[in-house]
């Protein structure tokens, strides 16, 4: 049976949907935002973080622990180093196993009319494997949420979309790399009347070049109906995360205040939003 790959399982979540609720990330992206900050989720390949600084050889300390290591020539893989140096980014879990583990807080999603949230990197990269654990889930009476761009193969969503009671849509409109680009906007146009009638939480990054861009900014959420919204300000908290994936890290950091003027011009339009301070 397939697995799914799972980078982290963060329970006591109170920020994914309603209730408190377990997030399972999922690794695997169909875009790549610069400001992305759980890089390790972008790629659906095996991974390890590289934490140099705990290497004994960068302090200089020749450990007999460390002979056999290929750092020192030696055979063993630095997946092997007693110093916790490497640290696989994912897990793959069967869904069954998955399910269960899951089912750990479920007396809590009742008492809170909680659940669990897929999220990522995109959860629907991994749509065909996530369908035997939602399955499972929705046998038991679980409300099930998924965090998405919408960013997807029309058939990713179509399979799963029978067993999602909310979805929370990380709105694509920056204008670095998706405002003026229409197929980005008309994909998203095209899944939101798809999944019409669902619950829908609408999420968006705040990045300082919004500013620039606001009436086209605006002039999408209004043709898209969209009234409400929750702004999360970019953040670099992912930065170290760069450096362990030997990947190049942009700081597109936002302030509160940047985005509180967005929030007040959007107001005067009709568009209702608030910071969700994560
Ligand atoms: S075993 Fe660990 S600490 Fe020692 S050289 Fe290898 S990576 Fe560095």
């Amino acid at each position: 049976m397939k697995q799914l790959r799972v980078t982290n399982i963060q329970r006591g979540c109170v920020y994914d949907g309603p209730g408190v609720r377990t997030t399972v990330f999922l690794k695997g992206c169909y875009l790549r935002c610069p400001w992305c900050c759980n890089p390790e989720t972008i790629s659906f390949e095996k991974e390890l973080f590289i934490d140099n600084s705990k290497c004994l050889l960068s302090k200089g300390v020749h450990s007999e622990l460390c002979k056999l290591c290929q750092r020192n020539k030696g055979s063993n893989s630095i997946t092997a180093c007693p110093f916790g140096v490497a640290e696989e980014t994912s897990r793959d879990y069967l869904p069954d196993e998955l399910f269960h583990i899951l089912l750990r807080d479920q007396s809590l999603y009742i008492e809170s009319n909680g659940g669990i949230t897929f999220s990522g990197g995109e959860p629907l990269f991994q749509s065909e494997n996530l369908v035997s654990v939602l399955e499972l889930l929705k046998e038991k009476g679980l409300h099930i949420a998924l965090e998405t761009s919408l960013i997807a193969p029309d058939q990713s969503l179509l399979l799963v979309n029978p067993f999602i009671d909310t979805y929370i849509v990380d709105l694509k409109i920056q204008p670095e790399m998706y405002l003026s680009d229409s197929n980005y906007q008309n994909e998203i146009k095209k899944h939101l009347m798809m999944i019409g009638g669902k619950s829908i939480f609408f999420r968006f990054v705040f990045v300082d070049s919004v500013m620039d861009y606001i009436n086209e900014v605006k002039d999408w959420l209004s043709v898209m109906e969209i009234n409400i919204i929750e702004i999360l300000v970019c953040h670099n908290l992912g930065a170290k995360k760069y450096g362990k994936l030997s990947l190049a890290n942009r700081d597109f950091t936002s302030s509160k205040e940047k985005a509180e003027s967005f929030i007040d011009f959007l107001k005067d339009f009709g568009i209702a939003s608030k910071i969700l301070s994560i």
